[in-house]
C-alpha cells in the first residue's frame, strides 16, 4: 500500500509498504483522508528524536473494511478515527482515572505507531473513536487532532459562559478553538495573531475583540478594556504569545498551553503567586472527549476549514507551513488510494 514516511534526511517519502495481517483487538481501516498537522512536521524534522520509517499522520478517518476476531467495538461499514492518542496501557494510574492521554505507555499515532497518511491502516478497535452520522469525514479529520486539542482546552480553562478567554494564534487550531469556544461553550472571545487575514478570519468566526501584538501591548489593551481575560488557551507557536497570555489574563485566571514551541517561557513568579495565575499544558484529548467533540461537529456547531490535497504534495505542505502560509487545515485525500 502507499504510504507517507518520515525519511531519515528529514523529508517526508510517499513509498509502497505491506501491510500486515491483523492481531487480537485490531481493525483494518481503508483510509480516506487524513490531515496535516504542525506535530507531523516536528515529527518529520526529528524534533522529538528520530522514528525515520514510521508512517506519518494523525488525523486520519477511514472506514473499517476488517476486524480482528475478539473485537466488539468497531464492525465492518463504521467510520472511525486514527488520532495522536492511538493507545493507552489501559490499566496505569492516568489510564483509570480519565486521564488516558497521560499514560506513560502511551503509543502516538505518526510517532510511535504507524499513522494514518495510507492507503490502510491498522488501529487499536477500542481506541478508534467512531465518526457519527452527519459528519464527513474531511471535516471529522480536522477535530481528530486540532478540534478535540482545543475542545479540550477550553474545558481545561475553566472559563464559564459569558466569561472572555484568549485564543492566541488563529491557524488551524485557533479557528477551531474560536468556534468552539463561541458556539459550544458561549464564551466571550479575544482572538490574537500577528497576521491580518487570520484575524479577519477570527472576525469573520465571532470573535468579539482581535489583537494584533506587534501592533498593541496585548496586556496593557485586555487589563485597560475588560480587566483581563479569564482564562487563555495559547495554540501560537512561538513564545512570546505564552508570555503575552500571561499578562492580559485577569488573577485567578488560568492560561492553557497547546502550542508546542521547542523554547522556554519566562514566568514571573510574583505573577504567578500573587495573583493566583495557573499554566498549565493540555494534550489532545481522550476517547470521550473526541466523541464529544465529533458530536458538535455533526451538530453542525463547529465547521472546520480544510483544503484537500493530494498525498504527492506532502512536502510542499510542509514548505508552507514553515512559512506560516497555511490557512485552515490540509487535508490529504485518500480516497482512491491503495
Ligand atoms: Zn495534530
Ligand atoms: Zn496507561
Amino acid at each position: 500500500m502507499k504510504t507517507i514516511v518520515a525519511g531519515e534526511d528529514k523529508r517526508a517519502k510517499v513509498v509502497e509498504k505491506d501491510l500486515r495481517p491483523l492481531k487480537s483487538g485490531e481493525a483494518l481501516l481503508d483510509m480516506e483522508c487524513c490531515g496535516v498537522c504542525h506535530t507531523d512536521l516536528h515529527v518529520k524534522n526529528q524534533d522529538f528524536g528520530d522514528v525515520s520509517g514510521v508512517i506519518l499522520g494523525h488525523e486520519g478517518i477511514g472506514k473499517v473494511i476488517a476486524v480482528a476476531e475478539d473485537v466488539t467495538s468497531l464492525k465492518v461499514g463504521d467510520r472511525a478515527s486514527v488520532a495522536w492518542f492511538f493507545e493507552g496501557c489501559g490499566h496505569c494510574e492516568y489510564c483509570t482515572t480519565g486521564r488516558e492521554t497521560l499514560c506513560r505507555s502511551v503509543r502516538n499515532a505518526g510517532y510511535t505507531a504507524d499513522g494514518g497518511m495510507a492507503g490502510k491502516c491498522i488501529v487499536s478497535a477500542d481506541y478508534a473513536v467512531k465518526v457519527p452520522e452527519g459528519l464527513s469525514s474531511e471535516a471529522a479529520s480536522s477535530i481528530t487532532c486540532a478540534g478535540v486539542t482545543t475542545y479540550k482546552a477550553i474545558k481545561v480553562s475553566n472559563v464559564h459562559p459569558g466569561e472572555w478567554i484568549i485564543i492566541s494564534g488563529l491557524g488551524g487550531l485557533g479557528n477551531l478553538a474560536l468556534q468552539y469556544a463561541k458556539n459550544v461553550f458561549n464564551l466571550k472571545v479575544i482572538a490574537v495573531d500577528i497576521n491580518d487575514d487570520q484575524l479577519a478570519f477570527a472576525k469573520e468566526f465571532g470573535a468579539d475583540m482581535v489583537v494584533d501584538p506587534l501592533k498593541e501591548d496585548l496586556g496593557k489593551v485586555i487589563q485597560e478594556k475588560i480587566g483581563g481575560a479569564h482564562g487563555a488557551v495559547v495554540t501560537a507557536v512561538g513564545k512570546s504569545a505564552f508570555n503575552g497570555a500571561v499578562d492580559a489574563v485577569r488573577a485567578g485566571a488560568r492560561v492553557v498551553a497547546v502550542g508546542l514551541p521547542v523554547e522556554s517561557m519566562d514566568l514571573s513568579i510574583p505573577r504567578l503567586v500573587l495573583d493566583g495565575i495557573e499554566v498549565v499544558g493540555s494534550l489532545v484529548g481522550t476517547r470521550k472527549d473526541l466523541e464529544e467533540a465529533f458530536q458538535f461537529g455533526a451538530e453542525g456547531k463547529v465547521v472546520p476549514q480544510y483544503h484537500m490535497r493530494d498525498m504527492e504534495d506532502i512536502n510542499t505542505i510542509f514548505e508552507e507551513m514553515e512559512a506560516g502560509k497555511i490557512r485552515g487545515r490540509m487535508v490529504l485525500d485518500l480516497r482512491n488510494i491503495d
